[in-house]
C-alpha cells in the first residue's frame, strides 16, 4: 500500500512530467472505482490547464486554472502515472485516462479498486468530506515535539495507534509509525501519556527523519518517471523492523518482535524499545 513518502514522490513525478499542460481528453474506462467518480469530472477537466500538483495526507490534489482540483487517492494498489504517448491498447486496470496537450497520457490504474478520483472547487477544497477533520502534516512545522508531547499528555491509549490516528498527523502510516518508533527507542505499547517531552522530541524528530529517508529513496525512481508505469509509486525501502519478525535488530541483534495493535502489526525490538 503506497504510503505518504510513495505519494509525495508521485507528485513530485508529475510536477516534473504534467505542470502547464492542458488536459484535452478526458477517458474514464471506469465510473466506479471506491466511489463513483463525479459526472462533472471530465468537463470540468478538458481543456483546463494544469497549474501546482500537491500532496495532502495521502491525496494527490491537481489543480486546474479553471478553479477545479482533481482529487486522487491511490488506495491499496493505485498507480497515477505519466505516459509518453498515447498506448495501443490499455491495460486492464487503467480505469482512467487523461491526454494531454503535449501528446502525454495521465493514467490512473488500480487493480484492487480502492482508490479514489474526484474532484471540486478550489474554495470547496478544505472542507471536502476526504479533507476535512485531517490533522497536521508530519512535515509541517505545525508537528513538532511540542505538539506531540501535549497530544499525548491527556491520553491513555498505547503510542503507535494515536500516531497512526488521522485526526492527530497525517500520513504516518503502520509502516513507519513502526519505524519511528523504532529509531526513537519508544516502545509501541507506551501509554502516550507516559511520554516525557524529551521521548516526545525524539519522536517527532525520528517520524520526520524516517519519512524523509524514506522519499529520498524515492527520488532516485524520478529519473524514469515517465513511461514507468508508476513504479516511483511502489520504490523499495530498506526497513529497520517492519515486516522483520525474529530477525535480529540492528543495535542488540534480539529478535524483533510482532504483536497486533488495533488490528495492525507492529514490530519492535523489546530490548531497544522503552
Ligand atoms: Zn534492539
Amino acid at each position: 500500500m503506497p504510503e505518504l513518502p510513495e505519494v509525495e514522490t508521485v507528485c513530485r513525478g508529475l510536477r516534473q512530467s504534467v505542470l502547464g499542460r492542458r488536459v484535452e481528453q478526458v477517458e474514464l474506462r471506469r465510473r466506479h472505482i471506491r466511489v463513483p467518480i463525479p459526472d462533472e469530472l471530465p468537463e470540468r477537466l478538458e481543456g483546463a490547464v494544469i497549474l501546482r500538483v500537491e500532496r495532502r495526507a495521502k491525496y494527490v490534489l491537481i489543480y486546474m486554472d479553471n478553479d477545479y482540483v482533481m482529487i486522487v487517492h491511490l488506495g491499496m494498489s493505485g498507480r497515477l502515472m505519466v505516459l509518453s504517448v498515447i498506448p495501443d491498447e490499455y491495460a486492464k486496470h487503467d480505469h482512467a485516462a487523461f491526454i494531454l496537450s503535449d501528446g502525454q497520457v495521465m493514467l490512473f490504474n488500480d487493480p484492487r479498486r480502492f482508490g479514489v478520483i474526484t474532484g471540486c472547487d478550489a474554495r470547496d477544497l478544505q472542507h471536502h468530506p476526504m479533507l476535512a477533520g485531517l490533522g497536521p502534516e508530519p512535515l509541517s512545522d505545525d508537528f513538532d515535539g511540542e505538539y506531540l508531547y501535549n497530544l499525548c499528555a491527556s491520553r491513555k491509549q498505547p503510542i503507535k495507534p494515536l500516531l497512526m490516528d488521522q485526526k492527530w498527523v497525517v500520513g504516518v502510516g503502520n509502516i513507519y509509525a513502526s519505524e519511528a518508533l523504532f529509531s526513537s527507542k519508544t516502545l509501541p505499547e507506551r501509554p502516550a501519556n507516559s511520554v516525557s517531552r524529551k521521548q516526545a522530541n525524539l519522536l517527532a524528530d525520528s517520524i520526520k527523519a524516517t519519512l524523509l529517508s524514506a522519499i529520498d529513496s524515492g527520488g532516485s525512481t524520478l529519473r524514469n518517471y515517465v513511461d514507468s508505469r508508476g513504479e516511483a509509486g511502489y520504490f523499495q525501502h530498506r526497513f529497520f523492523v517492519y515486516d522483520k519478525e525474529g530477525e535480529g535488530c540492528v543495535v542488540c541483534s534480539c529478535p524483533i518482535k510482532r504483536i497486533v495493535q488495533a488490528g495492525r502489526a507492529t514490530y519492535f525490538c523489546a530490548k531497544c524499545q522503552k
